[in-house]
């Protein structure tokens, strides 16, 4: 037999991005019980990196009721899968396709008299959640119009053009619970539903908490909670134990042997140190690994954590695999669970001044079409 045919197989392999359902469904039950409310699976951004529809079929199965994303396109994915359950979309420009929205059972968030108009004025009957800022001055209305938008869409619900089925709001600080941006956040938020109420709204829906404020903070879950980051393994609150459902791995393209005072990459910003062995891995920047987490960052060879050295560049990216060496074709953990020493997207973050979000969510379609 010949050496290239016990090769191939291993030099096919590329990097891998493997998905835990598995820990999504366990996130899920433990956000459940923590929830005084229902639980709306978020599933923005491709399920935060994992696959919107293998996230929200998992959560679904245990214990969410619901989904949400920011877009309008994100909400038709998951309807031409065939998911049928409540389904939110809370972010999108005043002139949305609101037609097809309400045709295709979605539900929309409404930030501002601009969206309410446009949502009313669009045929079929629409299901809104009116959107209030609980204090970040991001998306949400104004509290100096919430209670204009509230008569407003009290207005249009008596025409029978909208039906004000919920009440949201976002907390800005919620992954730190002693900051009393919370409370603030709350107050704010009991007064939005109060003025509501007052113009005749009866939402049924009121939901403020994200992951953290889940997790820490029962007086902000309402109805219900609104969780994305909790699914894939991220507690912004650092309060609970979750697991990570992302393994990314990599073959070594190659080894080669160099001697002490070796320049690697781009603008020579790494020699090495010692004679070793440098591997290289074909992933880069342009597959998510963050560019700042140069000479940084660590990978897992043969069970030890081994330092990647000089710059990322946007395809791939060298690693000291030590004077012990490695065989090309040997798979290489990039980030994991962290259960055998591996990387995890925390490390990645904390390499990179980042956070854990920016890590997964970047992994971008580059590495998943390969997988
Ligand atoms: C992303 C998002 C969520 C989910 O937040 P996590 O911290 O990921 O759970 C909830 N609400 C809004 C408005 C969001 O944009």
């Amino acid at each position: 037999m010949s050496a290239l045919a016990v090769l191939a197989p291993r030099l096919g392999s590329g990097p891998r991005l493997d998905i835990d359902l598995g820990a999504v469904a366990a996130n899920t039950r433990l956000l459940a019980g923590r929830a005084t409310g229902e639980l709306m699976a978020v599933v923005k951004a491709d399920g935060f990196g994992h696959g919107a529809l293998g996230v929200a079929r998992t959560a679904l199965a245990h214990g969410a009721t619901r989904l949400g994303v920011t877009s309008l396109d994100e909400a038709w994915a998951l309807r031409d899968a065939g998911l049928a359950v409540p389904l939110l979309s809370w972010l999108n420009p005043v002139d949305a396709d609101w037609a097809t929205a309400a045709a295709r059972d979605v539900e929309v968030a409404v930030p501002s008299l601009e969206h309410l108009a446009a949502v009313a004025a669009a045929p079929g009957r629409h299901r809104v959640h009116l959107h209030v800022d609980a204090g970040m001055a991001r998306d949400g209305a104004d509290p100096a119009c919430w209670a204009q938008l509230c008569r407003a869409a009290r207005r249009a619900e008596q025409r029978g053009e909208v039906e004000v089925v919920g009440v949201m709001g976002h907390l800005g600080c919620a992954d730190d619970p002693s900051d009393e941006c919370n409370a603030l956040g709350r107050t704010r938020f009991a007064w939005a539903l109060e003025t509501a109420r007052a113009t005749g709204l009866r939402p049924v829906d009121r939901h403020l908490a994200s992951t953290a404020a889940t997790l820490t903070d029962p007086r902000a879950h309402h109805t219900m909670s609104r969780v994305g980051a909790g699914l894939v393994g991220i507690d912004p609150s650092g309060t609970v134990a979750l697991r990570a459902g992302l393994t990314l791995t990599a073959p070594l393209v190659s080894v080669r042997r160099v001697r002490a005072g070796t320049a690697v990459g781009y603008g020579h910003a790494h020699r090495t140190a010692h004679p070793t062995y440098l591997g290289l891995i074909p992933l880069g920047y342009a597959d998510g690994l963050p560019r700042p987490a140069s000479d940084r960052a660590e990978v897992l060879v043969r069970g030890a954590r081994r330092p990647l050295v000089g710059r990322i560049s946007m395809d791939q990216c060298v690693v000291d695999v030590g004077p012990g060496g490695a065989e090309p074709g040997e798979t290489v953990t990039i980030l994991g669970p962290g259960d055998d020493g591996e990387p995890t997207a925390a490390d990645w973050a904390g390499w990179s001044d980042t956070i854990e979000h920016e890590v997964v969510t970047g992994l971008g379609a580059r590495v998943r079409s390969r997988t």
